[in-house]
């Protein structure tokens, strides 16, 4: 009876997660009707926290742009 599948779900929970974009509702209801995408946020959660916790200083606001920039500079030959 879940509007969604797991997959999809799962895919929202790591970008909430990751990006803080929020949660569709139709997200938040298979959450709580699903115990293994529940098990996954939580898993997911810790794995952040941990990860987060071991490299206190995380990588400058600025990290994509300048990656994005190099990628659409010209190579020096
Ligand atoms: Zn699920």
């Amino acid at each position: 009876m879940n509007p969604l599948d797991c997959p999809t779900t799962r895919d929202r929970t790591v970008k909430h997660l990751l990006d803080h974009t929020p949660l569709p509702p139709e997200t938040l209801l298979h959450l709580r009707h699903c115990p293994d995408c529940q098990q996954h946020q939580q898993d997911l959660r810790q794995l952040i926290q941990a990860l987060a916790f071991s490299a206190p200083q995380p990588p400058p606001a600025d990290t994509k742009v300048k990656m994005l920039q190099r990628l659409h500079t010209p190579k020096k030959a």
